[in-house]
């Protein structure tokens, strides 16, 4: 998304680009296969539509997102019990305000921290005083209770680590985001918004099976040993192959989050609802489930219901795994979880670079005359890396225009 970003920016702006990508497809980390007729995206993850500066490059519209509902299902003692943003599910109050998710202080402090954060501009929340999660959250007055049972698995997924260690920057940022607007995915998988950026590019300008093995700044050394000259290199991979790449290039390479996503096929869903269902009980192996075709049915054929399972962490893929998952799922939804068919799972190891607090680097980076780029500069989600290859193009067209 950095390298499309960029690469899109500059072509805007009449110079010519070339892209070398490493994989037999573009997006990176975002990217979805068609297995049986289903859609699969490579790892649970979500566009939120508020995203200010990759709505600005993308069409919404013809992406045609489909959004989950603004809550969860949070899976406690047996049962789901369901917790919604009760200013936009107003409806929904009673059930939200009795769940025995935390207190009514609790709830109540959501309502206080939803307004704090929804009327903070992007620009103050990023220079507001960086803890971790957890601490924030603990300082903010809430239970253990509430962060234990709603904020470690939804904020567990979003960064996929539970322990809250990631900056109170980034979940107020995300906060924001979910508070504004929609968790999406485009109709037809997430690999379609890298595929949009893609066609904005002259034919030809994207190479894949293409890895890069040496850059210089005014050329690239192919993995087949071809050379390729230009006026400028930018390095859009991701923070450890940079650091491969750029031997010298700045600080430590990235400490990864990883996550497992298990994929079933059922006849029909077992919540018939676009919602987010988490694990609130303290035990076991899975964070959250969805039904992603109760949102988008393009993601499973005619008569037929997706769920996407996360497991943070990297996690063993064998059958001990999938029946471990699946008497999980037997406790949350029911005798019809026997019948599910499991069609894959994505171990992904590289999946977000950490985000601890007060980790300050620029967005962009110009290492010894090579541009660098991506999520591991800015925030670690798609407007991270939007951000953060934009900034790169600005950076080029400025240093090229003073030359
Ligand atoms: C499971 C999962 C869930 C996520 N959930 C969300 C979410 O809900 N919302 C959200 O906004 N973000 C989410 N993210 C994060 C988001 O996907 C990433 O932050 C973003 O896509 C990173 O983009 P990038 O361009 O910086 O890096 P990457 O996507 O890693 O792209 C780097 C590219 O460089 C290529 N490359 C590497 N080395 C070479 C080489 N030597 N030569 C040529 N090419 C090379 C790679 O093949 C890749 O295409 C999630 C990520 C994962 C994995």
């Amino acid at each position: 998304m950095a390298g499309l970003a960029c690469a899109v920016q500059l072509h805007r702006a009449g110079r010519q680009v070339r892209i070398f990508e490493a994989s037999d497809a573009v997006g990176g980390r975002v990217r979805t296969d068609k297995v049986d007729g289903f859609l699969l995206d490579r790892g649970f993850q979500v566009y939120l539509d508020r995203y200010p500066e990759t709505g600005k490059l993308l069409d919404l519209e013809a992406l045609d997102l489909k959004a989950f509902e603004p809550g969860a299902l949070i899976y406690r003692d047996g049962r789901l019990h369901r917790l919604m943003d009760v200013f936009r599910r107003p409806a929904s109050a009673w059930s939200s305000v009795t769940a025995p998710i935390g207190s009514l202080s609790d709830k109540l402090r959501v309502g206080l921290l939803r307004m704090k954060i929804l009327n903070s501009s992007f620009e103050a929340i990023a220079t507001r005083e960086d803890r971790t999660t957890e601490a924030y959250l603990r300082d903010y007055g809430f239970s253990e209770s509430i962060i234990d049972r709603f904020f470690r698995s939804f904020f567990g997924g979003v960064f996929l680590e539970r322990a809250l260690r990631t900056s109170s920057r980034m979940f107020e940022f995300t906060f924001k985001l979910f508070g504004q607007g929609s968790a999406t995915v485009p109709a037809q998988g997430m690999g379609q918004i890298p595929k949009q950026l893609a066609v904005l590019l002259p034919d030809g300008s994207v190479q894949l099976n293409q890895a890069v093995q040496a850059v210089g700044i005014d050329s690239i050394t192919l993995k087949s040993g071809e050379c390729i000259h230009g006026c400028a290199t930018v390095v859009a991979t991701d923070g450890s192959a940079a650091h491969a790449l750029l031997p010298g290039l700045g600080g430590p390479a990235p400490e990864w989050r990883s996550v497992t996503t298990l994929y079933f096929a059922a006849d029909r869903s077992p919540i018939r609802e676009a919602i987010i269902c988490l694990n609130g009980s303290g035990a076991g192996t899975i964070n959250n489930v969805c039904v992603i075709s109760d949102a988008a049915p393009c993601y499973a054929p005619e008569g037929q219901s997706l769920l996407s399972v996360s497991v943070l962490g990297l996690a063993e893929v064998d059958g001990r795994l999938v029946e471990q998952v699946r008497a999980e799922l037997l406790e949350w939804f029911g005798p019809e979880a026997s019948s599910w068919r499991y069609l894959r799972a994505d171990c992904i190891r590289r999946g977000l670079p950490e985000q601890l607090p007060t980790r300050s680097a620029p967005t962009s980076i110009n290492h010894a005359g090579v541009w660098v780029c991506g999520d591991h500069l800015s925030s670690a989600s798609i407007e991270g890396a939007v951000v953060s290859g934009k900034q790169t193009a600005a950076a080029i067209l400025a240093a090229k225009d003073s030359s």
